[in-house]
């Protein structure tokens, strides 16, 4: 089972060289590509020959995972989900509905190795990349759970697990879910969230993919940023903000830059005025999260007055900025909580 291949993760192309060396017509390629981006079994895919779909069976996967639990929301219409990978490990998404559509937020990786002292997803560490396959699996489980009320139309790569530490898999799924034959979601609807791998992000530019560039900062400077972000040892933040500015300037696109305010720790006015002057000049918007507690880590976050008055110091030195609304507060909202509580109820 385990060496089964996954059709999803082929491109249209490699589908078609395999459904070729198996003897079939170059027409069958796009037929099976359909039917997959559209999260069919072999069973469902009815225009093909029995034994071909027998076949396929045989040595592939179809979909990849299924959806293990789904946890809606009391407060609002935001669904948590867990999924069940092939080789049973269970990762998370979060499926939130807004004005101008859906939007999930698919994890990456099956942990995270990146070891942010406030984030629950890399208290196991990081046990696999998933691959660009898996992650389209994500997206047509969701628009399946969806059926009548409508599609994933944004994704944003904000689950467990950092995308640029799974690079290669990360960018063909960006244009596996891209492709016209597919799921054709806008790559200007995708956000990518990366703790700051600066070569990465530098190799990513020269990709020239429209997506959405957001940056998890959560420090104005490098004291502050490695108490809480071992990757700040390998990649000061000076380095990292010319890798920013240079793929802002080479994209033309507006970065984000994730900023989770802690008591005391990164949330004084002295920060929002040190954190507008490393922005000053930058095409940028900043996403203050107040930060969600975690069991484990012995954070707290800022008060609701320390969170205002850093959005207001930002305001006033003229840095666009905003509070993320809180969405699912009540289903376990901070990253790889509810993979862990999963975690610790089966052993
Ligand atoms: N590894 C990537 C993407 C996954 S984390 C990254 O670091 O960007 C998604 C976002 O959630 C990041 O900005 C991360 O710093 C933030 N996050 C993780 N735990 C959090 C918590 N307890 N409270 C608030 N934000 C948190």
């Amino acid at each position: 089972m385990a060496d089964k291949r996954i059709l999803l993760d082929m491109t249209l192309d490699e589908l078609k060289m395999y459904l070729l060396g198996l003897g079939q017509p170059a027409f069958r390629a796009k037929q099976v590509f359909t039917w997959l981006h559209k999260g069919a079994s072999f069973a469902e895919m009815r225009n093909l020959p029995q034994a071909l779909r027998d076949q396929l069976a045989e040595e592939c996967l179809d979909l990849p995972m299924s959806l293990h639990a789904s946890f809606p929301s009391q407060k609002d219409d935001t669904v948590k989900f867990l999924y069940a990978c092939h080789d049973g490990n269970i990762i998370e998404g979060v499926l939130m509905h807004y004005h101008y559509g859906y939007s999930l937020c698919i994890s990456t990786q099956v942990g995270c190795k990146m070891g942010c002292a406030f984030c629950a997803s890399t208290l196991n560490g990081c046990v696999r990349s998933l691959t660009a396959g898996e992650m389209m699996a994500e997206v047509l489980l969701a628009n399946r759970f969806l059926g009548d009320k409508g599609k994933v139309g944004h994704i944003v790569l904000m689950g467990s697990g950092e995308p640029l530490d799974n690079y290669d898999n990360v960018v063909r799924f960006l244009r596996l879910v891209n492709d016209a034959e597919g799921l054709n979601i806008s790559l200007r609807n995708i956000s990518l969230s990366t703790c700051g791998l600066v070569p990465q992000i530098d190799r990513l530019k020269e990709e020239h993919l429209p997506v959405t560039l957001s940056i998890s900062l959560h420090a104005p400077n490098d004291t502050i940023r490695k108490q809480i972000m071992p990757v700040a040892n390998a990649y000061p933040i000076g380095e990292l903000m010319q890798s920013v500015r240079s793929y802002v300037a080479d994209t033309g696109r507006r970065v984000v830059l994730e900023y989770a305010l802690i008591d005391e720790l990164n949330s004084k006015p002295e920060h929002a005025k040190e954190l507008a002057r490393l922005l000053r000049g930058l095409q940028c918007h900043v996403n203050l999260i107040p930060l969600n507690y975690v069991d484990e880590r012995h954070l707290m976050p800022a008060s609701p007055k320390a969170v205002q008055a850093f959005l207001s110091t930002l305001e006033s030195e003229h840095i666009s900025a905003t509070v993320r609304r809180e969405m699912g507060s009540d289903i376990g909202g901070a990253c790889g909580q509810l993979r862990r509580r999963h975690l610790e109820n089966n052993g």
